[in-house]
């Protein structure tokens, strides 16, 4: 790399707002163009076939093939590592393909590990019924018992996969509690920070190995990319790159990585106005008598009260509610949504909103859904970064229609 254009500036003194613009900046580009070049490339081209043998052989720096190292790609691990206070990162196809591909580097045929029981639907798919074909079988439990914890770990338990705040009640994990119960064991601890990306939670500080995201949501925030990034030491990085990403190739297109690189320089701003908006909806629903429970990290009985400003600097931007009525009452409400996006995902800038029992949480069953207290009625709004009024007045239309519609059936 050239000398003039080659420093890498990280400084572990900036702040999350800098850091998201210049964290891992190494991009090594010959006319001083200020945004990253995308290296939309398949292969490298070796000077000799010497190179080409050295670079095989780890030998010599360089890049050989996208799959296996991309310096957009690259740029973006480096930034998100930086971000997450972490040695390395590697960049996946998708947030499933970044949890798929950690979680199988560390088990194999036999072992056992711990899931927290409130986790994203596919991640629940994946870990009860793909790692249960291939012999690993995991317990999903709720790891805000850390004695229940304790009496789950077995001689084979190999890792505990968790989310905080984790959908759709956005209930929380205390990681510390967590890791102070397997922390003299040889159990990776992996935490899923999608709901709260590095700015609102660093996982690290609490004891976790690893961390993984779905970049779909805040991190690239825009709506147009599918990724997954995870972040680790450097030797478990290295093992995810060597085994499961290489050979299973869920990697990231250097495209996204790009789009994603661009979408992080707002990361600061858009969490700050995400949590302002959201905070802001909570309240006109506190003061709505046809929405009967809320749920928010905001809330005062949550459960995430109690690691506010410790492991949690903000709520986030996900709220989920109940409406006072039944499910034909949550669809109609649904239906008379305007401006607000009836879509599944969430951290982008429009306002999106879902109906979990027909929607993500469909595939279980009435019973199941009933467990785990997901009603008819609940309703999942994960607030944009329009303007607050217009989010609420687009909602209180909405809740004033159905009123309208119920009082005259009644
Ligand atoms: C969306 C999501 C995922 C899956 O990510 P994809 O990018 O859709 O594969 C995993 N975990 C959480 C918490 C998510 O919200």
């Amino acid at each position: 790399m050239s000398a003039k254009s080659n420093h890498n500036h990280s400084n572990n003194k900036w702040q999350p707002a800098t850091q998201v613009i210049h964290a891992g900046a190494n991009h090594d580009d010959p006319h001083g163009a200020l945004s990253s070049p995308l290296y939309q490339t398949s292969t490298f081209a070796f000077s000799s076939s010497e190179q080409g043998s050295r670079r095989f052989a780890g030998e010599e720096e360089g890049y050989i093939y996208s799959r296996l190292g991309n310096p957009t790609t690259n740029e973006l691990e480096q930034r998100m590592a930086e971000l997450e206070g972490y040695e390395a990162a590697a960049a996946a196809a998708t947030g499933m393909g970044a949890i798929a591909a950690t979680t199988m580097a560390f088990v194999k045929a036999g072992d056992h590990i711990i899931v927290s029981d409130a986790i994203y639907g596919c991640s629940f798919a994946l870990f009860s019924e793909l790692f249960e074909r291939f012999g690993v079988h995991a317990d999903f439990i709720d790891l805000t018992d850390t004695e229940l914890l304790a009496s789950s770990i077995k001689d084979n338990t190999r890792l505990v996969f968790l989310e905080t705040p984790a959908n759709p009640h956005l209930k929380t994990v205390d990681i510390d509690a967590v890791h102070a119960v397997i922390k003299d064991k040889d159990i990776r601890l992996i935490v899923d920070n999608t709901f709260m990306t590095p700015l609102l939670q660093q996982p690290k500080q609490h004891g976790a190995d690893i961390v993984v995201h779905s970049a779909t949501k805040f991190l690239n925030g825009h709506g147009d990319v599918v990724a997954g990034i995870v972040c680790g030491s450097a030797e478990d990085i290295a093992t995810i790159k060597g085994t499961t990403l290489k050979d299973m190739g869920a990697t990231m297109s250097p495209h996204d990585a790009w789009l994603i690189l661009r979408g992080l320089k707002t990361l600061d701003v858009r969490m700050q106005r995400h949590c302002e908006n959201a905070n802001k909806v909570y309240e006109f629903l506190t003061q709505r008598s046809d929405v009967k429970t809320i749920y928010f990290p905001g809330a005062p009985d949550h459960n995430a009260q109690k690691l506010m400003g410790h492991q949690m600097k903000a709520n986030g931007a996900v709220i989920a509610f109940e409406l006072d009525g039944d499910e034909a009452m949550a669809r109609y409400f649904l239906d008379q949504l305007r401006m607000i996006k009836l879509a599944v995902s969430l951290g982008d800038a429009e306002t999106l909103i879902q109906h979990p029992a027909s929607m993500t949480h469909s595939p279980y069953t009435p019973e199941a859904r009933a467990k785990a207290g997901i009603s008819d009625t609940l309703i999942r709004i994960a607030v944009g970064l329009e303007a607050a009024d217009d989010i609420i007045a687009d909602i209180e239309q909405a809740l004033d229609a159905c009123k309208a519609q119920w009082q005259q059936s009644a």
